[in-house]
C-alpha cells in the first residue's frame, strides 16, 4: 500500500487549501450567522469563483464538468474542505447531493439524466433523499412503511419521512418507498425521484437541532407525501432494487463522511492548541503548561493520525480492490471516525471554556451539526455488531477446520 501522494494531487489539495483560506474563511463567520438560506447569493457567488478557478465538483465524472478524482483523491479533498463547515458546498461536492448524482448517474434514464443529474452536478439545482421514517427503526430499512402504490402509468406514495436533510429548498427528493409488500424483505423497497413541487410533497417543518431549525441546504425536514403522484418512468433503477441502490450510495459516502470529519478534527485541533497557547490561566502559566492539556492534545493527535491512516487505507483498498474487499474496514472507519471526532470537538470546546460553547466560534455549530455522525448511516452500535459478526465467524470458521 503506498500513501505517498502523487504531485499533482498535492498541487490541487494546496490550491483548494488557498481558496478556502483566502476566500471562505474570511467569509464564514458572516455565512453561518446569516445562515445557509440567507446567504445563498454570497454561496452562489463562492461556488462561481471555484468553478472560474477549474475547481468545481472534484468527485464529479469530468463527463459531468467535475474533476474525476479517484475515491483516496476525493478523500483528501474532502479532508481539506471539511475545515469549514462552509467548504463541501462551496465545491458542489456536499451531501446529500453528491451521492444523489451518484446514483443518477449509474441507474438515471436519459431523460432523468436531463431533467435532474446535468443541473445537479452543475449545482444549479439541490435534492434531498428520503428514507427515515419517524414511526419505524431507521437503522432497518426493511421496516419501511411508506409506499408507492401502482395506478395506471403511475405511482402514488403515501407516507411520512422525517430527517430528509437539505428538503427545503431542494428541487428533488429521491423516496425511497414499498413498491412490494410481499416480496422478500430486500426487495419491497424502489426509488423514486419526486420533485418538491409535486402537489402531494408536503414538507411540514424543519426539525429543530438542539435549538436550530436552521434552512435551505442547512436542515433537516419531516416531510409528508400525501397521495403524491408520479409517473413510471421517474423511478430510478429497477422496482424492487431499493436497498441495493441504498446500499451503494453509503459505500464511497462513508469515505467522503469520514474524510470531512477528519478536516473538522484538525480545524478543531488548531483552535485546540492555539487556545492551549494563548490562554493565560495567571501571570506566565498558559493553559499548555498543564499536563492535563498536554494529554489532551497528544492524544487527539494520536487518534486523529490513526482515524486518518485508517481512512486512507479503506479508501485505497476499494479504489484497487473494490467495494466487497473493504466492507469490514468501511464499518471500522464509520464509528472510529464518528467517535475521535465527537472527542476532539469536545476537548476542544472544553479548552476554550463558556466561549466554546458560544456560537461565537465555529466549533459548536460543528458540534450541534456532526453530533448526528454517530447516527446516520449507520449508528455506530450496528457498524460495531457487523464489525464483529464478521470477526467472530471468521474465527468459528478457522477453529473448525483446525478441528477444535
Ligand atoms: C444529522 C442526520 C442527518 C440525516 N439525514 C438523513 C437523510 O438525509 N435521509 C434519510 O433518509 N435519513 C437521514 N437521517 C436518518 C438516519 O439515517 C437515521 O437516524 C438512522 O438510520 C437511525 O435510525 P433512527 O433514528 O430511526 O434510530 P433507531 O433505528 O431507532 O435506533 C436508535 C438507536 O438504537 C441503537 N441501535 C439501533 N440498532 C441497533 C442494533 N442493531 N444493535 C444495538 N443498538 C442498536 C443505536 O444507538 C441507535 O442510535 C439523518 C439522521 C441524522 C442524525
Amino acid at each position: 500500500m503506498d500513501f505517498s501522494i502523487p504531485q499533482a494531487t498535492t498541487e490541487l489539495l494546496e490550491r483548494i487549501r488557498g481558496f478556502l483560506r483566502d476566500r471562505v474563511l474570511p467569509r464564514e463567520t458572516a455565512i453561518l450567522a446569516r445562515g445557509f438560506a440567507d446567504s445563498e447569493d454570497d454561496l452562489q457567488k463562492l461556488r462561481a469563483e471555484v468553478k472560474e478557478a477549474g475547481l468545481w465538483g472534484p468527485q464529479l465524472p469530468r463527463e459531468l464538468g467535475g474533476l474525476g478524482l479517484s475515491l483516496l483523491d476525493h478523500g483528501l479533498v474532502s479532508e481539506v474542505l471539511g475545515y469549514s463547515p462552509l467548504g463541501h458546498y462551496v465545491f458542489g461536492c456536499q451531501a446529500p447531493d453528491a451521492g444523489n448524482v451518484e446514483i443518477l448517474e449509474k441507474y438515471g434514464t436519459p431523460a432523468q439524466k436531463e431533467a435532474y443529474l446535468h443541473p445537479l452536478a452543475a449545482g444549479e439545482i439541490r435534492s434531498c433523499f428520503s428514507m427515515t421514517e419517524p414511526e419505524v427503526a431507521g437503522s432497518n430499512p426493511t421496516l419501511l412503511a411508506c409506499a408507492a402504490r401502482r395506478d395506471g402509468d403511475d405511482y402514488v406514495i403515501d407516507g411520512r419521512k422525517w430527517f430528509t436533510s437539505s428538503a427545503d429548498g431542494a428541487a428533488f427528493a429521491v423516496v425511497m418507498a414499498i413498491t412490494d409488500p410481499d416480496a422478500e424483505r430486500h426487495r419491497r423497497a424502489t426509488m423514486i425521484l419526486v420533485p418538491t413541487d409535486n402537489p402531494g410533497f408536503r414538507l411540514v417543518r424543519n426539525i429543530p437541532i438542539f435549538g436550530h431549525a436552521g434552512g435551505g441546504y442547512d436542515s433537516h425536514a419531516e416531510i409528508v407525501y400525501e397521495g403524491c403522484r408520479v409517473p413510471v418512468s421517474n423511478r430510478l433503477g429497477p422496482e424492487g432494487a431499493g436497498f441495493v441502490i441504498a446500499q451503494e450510495r453509503l459505500g464511497p459516502g462513508r469515505i467522503h463522511h469520514c474524510m470531512r470529519w477528519l478536516g473538522i478534527c484538525r480545524r478543531a485541533f488548531d483552535m485546540l492548541c492555539d487556545r492551549a497557547n494563548r490562554r493565560e490561566l495567571a501571570p506566565g502559566e498558559r493553559l499548555a503548561d498543564k499536563q492535563i492539556v498536554q494529554a489532551w492534545v497528544a492524544e487527539c493527535r494520536a487518534k486523529i493520525e490513526a482515524a486518518r491512516l485508517l481512512t486512507l487505507s479503506t479508501a485505497w483498498t476499494i479504489d484497487h480492490r473494490g467495494f466487497s474487499a473493504a466492507r469490514e474496514e468501511v464499518s471500522l472507519i464509520k464509528f472510529y471516525v464518528a467517535e475521535v471526532l465527537g472527542e476532539v470537538l469536545d476537548r476542544a470546546i472544553q479548552a476554550h471554556g463558556a466561549l466554546g460553547i458560544t456560537d461565537d466560534t465555529v466549533l459548536s455549530f460543528f458540534y450541534t451539526r456532526e453530533r448526528g455522525a454517530r447516527i446516520y448511516d449507520g449508528p455506530d452500535e450496528v457498524h460495531k455488531m457487523v464489525v464483529a459478526k464478521r470477526i467472530l465467524k471468521g474465527y468459528a470458521r478457522r477453529a473448525e477446520e483446525a478441528g477444535r
